[in-house]
């Protein structure tokens, strides 16, 4: 693997001029984003994190948030209880689709928004829920990213206004009685868990905690069982990029998440933990210029699961 130094992570951001796709527009707060910011971050097994660009600008975590409400889901309730309510096969079907299992009525997987808002209702022990249950995330992410993560509240209140969709999708799960709480309280609480704001830096430990096997390796705290860390990267792996997740596994080869406010976070076990951040995204919902980088990353250092080619 070359070292992954700064002069290098520069130089990668400098390559990746290829742009085109828009900021998110539904969310006025989300929209007002500078279009132009560009950040990398790599954090190492062994606890080293290096970053390039605007490392420091902060944006709110967004679906990238699912896989780690989906580690404290399973950390609390076990394996077999969340796979009774969510599924783990991927959608091919946009990020905010209406997408339940023919048979079972499950959500496909935890990472479309569907599935997201049903694994938020089973992180606690059961009973937990509201401004109790959302505090057990705050803190359960800020334990991966190995600081103390705080609400965006204008992207929460502004994000709450243009909700419908995500009303919708939680109306219809609990209709069907895969959850049982009010769908208005589920889902300002679901969304306080994507407002959470973080830099590429955190994203980069973050993805290393999982890459650790569920060991943060900045503060030696193991957030999560090995077991569910491995359970966590296989959904990512397939179900991650939304309906671009095959392009994304064949072309970058890293168990992977994006977030509609631009970042991707990418975790290659037992190597290492990446964080990029740029708003434009592509029609999938993933950053353009973030998949660029990944690509590059994965390509100069040998990162691709399957090996060298
Ligand atoms: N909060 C956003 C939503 O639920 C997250 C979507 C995303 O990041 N793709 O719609």
């Amino acid at each position: 693997m070359r070292t992954p130094v700064p002069d290098y992570l520069q130089e990668v951001l400098g390559g990746c001029t290829a742009d085109g796709g828009a900021v998110a527009d539904d969310v006025p707060e989300l929209a007002a984003a500078d279009p132009d910011r560009l950040a990398v971050a790599l954090t190492t097994l062994d606890g080293v994190t290096y970053s390039a660009g605007d490392d420091d600008v902060l944006f709110t975590v967004q679906s990238i948030s699912k896989p780690f409400a989906y580690a404290l889901a399973l950390q609390d309730r076990g394996l077999a209880a969340v796979l009774e309510v969510v599924g783990t096969e991927p959608s091919g079907d946009a990020f905010n689709e209406i997408s339940l299992e023919p048979g079972t009525g499950r959500p496909r997987n935890p990472m479309i928004n569907i599935g997201a808002i049903t694994t938020h209702s089973l992180v606690g022990e059961p009973g937990l829920a509201g401004a109790a249950r959302s505090e057990r995330l705050r803190r359960g992410l800020s334990a991966f990213a190995g600081r103390e993560l705080v609400v965006d509240e204008a992207v929460l209140e502004s994000e709450m206004g243009t909700a419908h969709r995500n009303l919708a999708l939680a109306h219809m799960v609990r209709s069907r009685g895969t959850v049982t709480e009010d769908p208005t309280v589920l889902v300002r609480e679901y969304t306080r868990q994507c407002a959470l704001l973080v830099d590429v830096r955190d994203l980069a430990v973050m993805a290393a905690t999982l890459a650790h096997h569920g060991v943060n390796p900045v503060t030696g705290e193991r957030v999560v069982g090995a077991r569910v860390a491995r359970q966590v990267l296989s959904v990512m792996a397939t179900c991650g990029m939304y309906d671009a997740a095959g392009d994304w596994l064949s072309v970058v080869g890293i168990p992977a998440k994006s977030g509609v406010a631009g970042g991707i976070l990418g975790a290659l076990p037992g190597e290492v933990g990446i964080g990029t951040f740029s708003p434009r995204l592509d029609r999938f919902g993933n950053s353009t210029r973030g998949v660029r980088v990944c690509e590059r990353l994965s390509e100069d250092m040998g990162l691709h699961l399957m090996g060298m080619a």
